[in-house]
């Protein structure tokens, strides 16, 4: 029996992969505001605890898998929110249970990060470093002056893909594998309340990806369901990006 993870399992992508996970055999533990097996609050740093523990008790200590899906976009309440949710409540889950991952069989961890990341606002910010130094009151802080809620979340998806590529290095001698999974624009609630944002949906509406279409939650999950599987028992530190070329075309067709 596999046992995976899939935090934000109540919508969108965290719906379509539980769907296909179980469906693959495993089974899962959703986990989310509501609507899931555990009912935890990411944002918080008792949430994270009690989603690990209830994971815990639920896996009986041996975990094989953790999808991490939960985030918030530009339409948060807040971009300290943002910060704490993305970047915050996906590295602290995963620190929580990286133990039990490694009792588990072949484990493996994707990470959904976003195109996003690649944006030029996201890597030289300030808040990108106090994310990756782990200060989290600080990165909130700076995140709630700037109030610019799309750089937190470029901001977020960055370090947290930075976080995953370190983590990567560490932990592959303990067996678990862990990769990213960066998606393009996705048809999810997430992606229609941006696109109806007075300040952000016009140019969330003219961001098409060079395939001319946006994604489907399954067509993401088709890429995390193969990463969790053995037949990427190889595919570690990657980053995989689901975007129809956004972005090939952002890096104008550099690496
Ligand atoms: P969604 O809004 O449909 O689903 C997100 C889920 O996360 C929801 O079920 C929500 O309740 C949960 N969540 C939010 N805050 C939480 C908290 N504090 N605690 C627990 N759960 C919480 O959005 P989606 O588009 O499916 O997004 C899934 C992931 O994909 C996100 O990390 C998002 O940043 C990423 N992503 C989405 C797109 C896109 O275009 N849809 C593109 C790139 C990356």
């Amino acid at each position: 029996m596999t046992i995976t993870a899939v935090t934000g399992s109540a919508s969108g992508i965290g719906a379509a992969v539980c769907k296909q996970l179980q469906e693959a055999g495993h089974t899962v533990l959703g986990i989310d505001r509501q609507n899931a097996d555990i009912i935890a609050d990411l944002s918080t740093v008792e949430g994270r605890i009690n989603a690990a523990n209830q994971v815990k008790a639920l896996s009986n200590n041996k975990l094989d898998g953790l999808v991490c899906c939960a985030g918030l976009g530009v339409t948060a309440p807040s971009a300290s929110l943002v910060i704490s949710v993305n970047y915050f409540g996906t590295t602290e889950l995963i620190a929580l249970l990286q133990d039990t991952l490694a009792q588990g069989e072949n484990p493996a961890i994707t990470i959904i990060g976003s195109v996003a990341a690649v944006q030029q606002i996201a890597e030289p910010h300030a808040m990108t470093e106090l994310m990756l130094e782990n200060k989290e009151i600080d990165a909130r802080t700076m995140a709630d002056e700037l109030g610019q809620p799309h750089i937190a979340y470029s901001a977020s998806k960055y370090a947290l893909t930075v976080h995953a590529r370190r983590l990567a290095v560490q932990i592959g001698k303990t067996g678990v594998r862990l990769n990213t999974v960066a998606p393009g624009a996705v048809e999810t609630p997430l992606h229609e309340a941006s696109k109806n944002d007075p300040r952000f949906g016009e140019a969330v509406r003219n961001f098409v990806a060079p395939i001319g279409r946006n994604g489907e939650p399954s067509e993401i999950a088709d890429a995390v369901t193969f990463l969790q599987s053995s037949n990427a028992s190889f595919i570690h530190g990657s980053v995989l990006y689901v975007d129809g070329g956004m972005d090939a075309m952002m890096r104008n067709g550099n690496l």
